[in-house]
């Protein structure tokens, strides 16, 4: 029973049940009919002995006998045979009596002999047949003179109760295989839906249990589909939230700056997200069951792994895993019962973080730099007015405007990182208007004319005919023009030249500030543009480095580029570009 189905498992016990049924009746049928027939077949012989056994009365010396017994067995059917009460045959209707042996033990002739005619069923070993024996006693003036037996063959009844068991046995087999089929299209009808509930769960969809349509059912198969549909309903909400889940979670992992890297108890890397990837420059594939040594090729990170794993605690070192990438921060901790022995190391790359700090660094010491100058100066200033000096109307007043002139460098200062720091910040505006590059030129070189002339230094401005308009914010670019013009004249002596030029180049307009100045030594041309760089200072005494770099930005937010070539002793020559076609109105966060 074990391999069979839950409806085979069913059918059968009854099939075995109708059978074993179909069976007893048709023994019983079988029995009762035998019975009843042999019992019929017994009474009628029996009645026939009798009345033979009183016709042969009026026979009392027994005389032609064997006539007799062949008239008595025409009449009557049956083998009769006339028997002296000593046992002696002297009549057989089927053969001679002359030769057959003594009947006296017969049980039929013996029970004759006691005045009870009773029925016996033999083999008879003279006609090799099935008889049934009646014998009865023959009188003769109430003194018994001898037996008179008959026989009749059972052949024809044996082959009746055959026949009969043979249409009983057919009987029965069709009707047990009626029963098979009208049971097997019966049970797999009923049982239908168990299949369909079954089929449902085992050929779920990547893990979806499929619902059944069927709602017509009112039975507790009824009751089993829709139970089946809710549980499923239910599963498949959990089945598609925990595949939401699992989705963010692959892309938070996915899309995270730090690497992350699992490592089983063995040592072998379960999952790595594409940074860590980037970071040890590695296409390692889960599937490969590559050890954390193959993956990061550094044993510190190793050393880390398994002093977590010892420990259970969160331990934690700094590497470097490239050239450029000197500052990573690796975290090792424990995943504990959720995921037992496996440890997630997490991987910050701190090198940025750690420029920007030497940057934000640099920039306080600057800026302290910067202010501590004037306020110095200042100080020394306002000491020396009140130890007398402010009674002397002459050196009192000399004080004051330097001390006027140490407050507007402060002021400058001031302006300049505030103008940076909101140019940085990205939030201030553009206001673009199209004008022409002579209307953009001018006015600086105007501006700037005068301090040139006090300096002994001549500012000439050369533009190329026939430059398109370009759209800019004219004020900011100006102020461009304005700051490389500045430098220009503090850094040439008197006597010199600057030339402002402008020219169309592949889309864009060029304008060049060169004067033939000083010069800029060659290892400081790549930092020009960078917060409060100067070159050596003692040169530079006024100024705070922020020029150019406020330039840059307003170059870069225009679409272009700034660069300087110079020659040390030679002079220097300031280039930006603006392309022709239309920019964002806003500065760009650097
Ligand atoms: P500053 O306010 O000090 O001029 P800038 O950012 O405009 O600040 O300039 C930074 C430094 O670049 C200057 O201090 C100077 O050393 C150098 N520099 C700028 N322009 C010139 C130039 N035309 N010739 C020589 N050196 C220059």
């Amino acid at each position: 029973m074990k391999g069979l189905s839950y409806v085979q498992k069913t059918a059968i016990p009854y099939l075995i049940l109708l059978a074993l049924s179909l069976a007893s009746i048709a023994i019983t049928t079988s029995t009762f009919f035998d019975q009843f027939v042999l019992t019929n077949l017994e009474k009628e012989l029996i009645s026939e002995t009798i009345l033979a056994a009183e016709s042969l009365e009026n026979n009392p010396f027994l005389t032609e006998i064997d006539a007799e017994a062949k008239h008595l067995a025409e009449i009557t059917g049956n083998r009769v045979t006339i028997i002296m009460a000593d046992g002696t045959v002297i009549g057989e209707s089927d053969r001679s009596a002359l030769g057959m042996d003594n009947h006296l033990l017969r049980p039929e002739v013996q029970s004759a002999i006691h005045g009870k005619p009773e029925p016996f069923i033999r083999l008879s070993l003279t006609m090799h047949q099935r008889y049934i024996y009646v014998a009865a006693p023959i009188y003769s003036k109430q003194a018994m003179i001898g037996v008179v037996r008959l026989a009749r063959s059972l052949e024809s009844y044996d082959a009746t109760i055959e026949k009969f068991r043979g249409v009983l046995i057919l009987t029965a087999s069709i009707s047990l295989l009626i029963a098979i089929i009208f049971m097997i299209l019966q049970t797999s009808k009923r049982f239908n839906p168990l299949r369909k509930i079954s089929e449902a769960i085992f050929t779920s969809s990547e893990g979806e249990l499929k619902t059944i349509a069927d709602k017509s059912r009112h039975d507790e198969i009824g009751l089993l589909i829709s139970s089946h549909n809710a549980q499923a309903e239910r599963i498949n909400l959990q089945i598609q939230n925990l595949r939401n889940e699992r989705t963010k979670l692959s892309a938070i992992l996915f899309n995270m700056t730090d690497g992350v890297i699992l490592v089983n108890g063995q040592g072998v890397v379960t999952m790595i997200n594409p940074s860590a990837q980037k970071l040890f420059q590695t296409n390692f594939q889960a599937e490969k069951d590559n050890t954390l040594i193959e993956v990061v090729r550094q044993h510190q990170i190793v050393d880390l792994w398994q002093l977590t794993l010892q420990s259970g605690k969160t331990q934690n070192i700094t590497i470097q895993t490239s050239m450029e990438k000197d500052n990573v921060q690796v975290i090792g901790s424990l995943l504990g019962p959720i995921l037992p022995g496996e440890v997630l190391l997490l991987f910050q790359d701190l090198t940025l973080l750690r420029k920007l700090e030497t940057v934000r660094k640099d920039f306080i010491s600057n800026i302290s730099h910067e202010l501590r100058t004037p306020l110095a100066s200042l100080k020394a200033l306002t000491e020396t007015l009140q130890n007398g000096a402010i009674n002397d109307p002459k050196v009192s007043g000399r004080f004051l405007s330097q001390m006027d002139e140490e407050i507007d460098n402060l002021a400058q200062i001031v302006t300049e990182i505030l103008e940076l720091s909101k140019i940085e910040s990205g939030k201030v505006p553009l206001t673009k208007k199209l004008c022409t590059i002579d209307e953009l030129v001018t006015r600086p070189v105007e501006r700037m004319r005068m301090q040139a002339e006090r300096a002994g230094i001549n500012l000439d401005s050369v533009l190329d005919k026939n430059l398109p308009k370009i759209e800019v914010d004219i004020v900011r670019i100006q102020q461009v023009f304005v700051n490389l013009i500045h430098n220009a004249i503090k850094f040439t002596s008197p006597g010199g030249t600057i030339k402002v030029s402008a020219a169309l180049k592949n889309q864009t307009v060029q304008f060049s500030i060169a004067d033939s100045g000083i010069g800029i030594p060659p290892t400081d041309l790549k930092r020009i543009f960078e917060r409060f760089y100067k070159t050596d200072p003692s040169r530079s005494s006024s100024g705070t480095g922020l020029g150019l770099s406020i330039s840059k930005h307003i170059i870069e937010a225009h679409g272009g580029e700034i660069w300087v070539e110079s020659t040390l002793g030679m002079g220097s020559t300031f280039t930006f570009s603006i392309p022709i076609v239309k920019t964002e109105n806003i500065f760009r966060k650097p």
